[in-house]
């Protein structure tokens, strides 16, 4: 099944590229036609990347030892914590408008985002993808089943799963204080785009969790000794990583909009490409953030469908599933193994990730798969669960409040 979605995606890939060709020569003859010069050589010339090096945790480094460091065997719990995009102008999010107090309770801002990663760099945190940390492997009865890794890490380090929810720049976050989009910025580099309360326009790599953490682990190589970073948990109702890549089925689908949308495509392939090469990975969260446990199993189907070929065709396969709003398929997956999620593993997804109070996981006994909750700093936790998140941080070190709406806070 697996290599059926895979071939089905290169297929898909492939479709996509030829009508990618198809858009270019139209956008090329046009430009002909007005007389202009090509635009191309104005295009500054990037400079060579920086080699970056990706290697694998269920591995011993020879000799126990790589670069001077000792490495030891981990079977412990690993900690997953996951992010929505943070808040780059707090002014702009906590206005008083009718997102504030949404924006108060699931995201952190800039400033607090910087906190949490040099908290739990220096608790001993190291960072791990998510999809080094179960394997699928066949059991004694002949059936595939899921199987928990032996990570090999840094003596007396602690193993840390990143996630990044709705990474797509939503059309209702440009005016509310987040970035715009991911770019590659002179440097070679993944940076923001986006506009400053004053409508400049800005491209950083301080304002956005993913660049801002591309630079910590730039500046703590330790932090990452495997060269992992986060999942980036992605919809597809309004494009990728700020690029409108979606198809919209309640507009008339015209040429002109199929053309813009091949431009998108084509803008957004060497992000994705520059991502994956330095430790990114992608996981789905459904195309419409639909919510599992309650839309129909035809819904839930067509939706995943649709994710694969607007968005898995550029990502490329991912086995791991984001559930939106946290809410499981068939009532509790943990005891039930119900007729979505049946569904769902039978499309490749193995990694079932929800949203809890620990870093629970549960690796299932009747299907190939893994459920698993991750812990979720925001506002909310941040005002309400200090103790809860003690082991990464201290809240009251964290959380900002003179720039967060004056709501109620537990430790204060
Ligand atoms: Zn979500």
């Amino acid at each position: 099944m697996r290599r059926f979605t895979a071939l089905l995606l290169a297929a898909l890939m492939l479709l996509s590229l030829a009508a990618c060709g198809q858009g270019a020569s139209a956008g090329g003859s046009a430009q002909n036609a007005a007389g202009d010069p090509t635009p191309e050589e104005e295009a500054p010339e990037l400079p060579e990347p920086e080699p970056y090096e990706i290697s694998d945790p269920t591995v011993m480094p020879e000799g126990g030892v790589r670069d001077g460091v000792t490495y030891a065997a981990y079977d412990g719990i690993v900690e997953h914590l996951f992010f929505h995009p943070v808040v780059a102008y707090p002014e702009l999010a906590f206005d008083g408008d009718a997102q504030a107090n949404g924006i108060d309770d699931y995201m952190v801002t800039v400033d607090e985002y910087n906190k949490i990663l040099q908290s739990v760099y220096d608790k001993g945190y190291v960072l791990v993808d998510i999809g080094d940390v179960w394997s699928e492997t066949t059991g004694e009865d002949g059936q595939p089943k899921m199987v928990r890794n032996t990570l090999y890490l840094p003596e007396g380090k602690k193993p840390l799963i990143l996630s990044y929810d709705d990474t797509n720049y939503y059309e209702y976050m440009l005016a509310n204080g987040f970035t715009y989009k991911l770019v590659i910025g002179e440097d070679g580099k993944i940076a923001s785009w986006g506009k400053d309360p004053q409508g400049n326009e800005v491209t950083s790599r301080d304002l956005d969790a993913i660049p801002i953490l591309d630079k910590f682990v730039e500046e703590h190589l330790d932090f990452s000794p495997f060269g992992a970073k986060g999942c980036l948990s992605l919809t597809g109702y309004q494009g990728i990583l700020g690029y409108r890549t979606q198809t919209d089925q309640d507009v008339e689908w015209t040429a002109e909009r199929e053309a813009n949308r091949q431009k998108e495509i084509e803008a957004v392939k060497p992000i994705i490409a520059e991502l994956k090469r330095t430790g990114w990975t992608f996981g789905s969260h459904t195309w419409g953030h639909i919510r599992l446990g309650t839309k129909s199993l035809e819904s839930i189907q067509a939706d995943t469908q649709r994710w694969f070929d607007e968005v898995g065709s550029l990502v490329g396969p991912t086995t791991i599933l984001f559930y939106p709003h946290g809410e499981r398929p068939d009532g509790n997956d943990w005891q039930n193994t119900g007729p979505v999620f049946q569904y769902l593993q039978s499309q490749g997804f193995r990694v079932f990730a929800s949203v809890g109070i620990e870093s629970f996981s549960y690796i299932k006994k009747d299907l190939c798969a893994v459920i698993c909750d991750r812990l979720h700093p925001d506002g909310t936790t941040l005002r309400h669960s200090r103790d809860r998140y003690l082991q990464f941080y201290d809240a009251k070190d964290i959380m900002d409040v003179t720039v967060r709406p004056q709501r109620e806070i537990d430790w204060a």
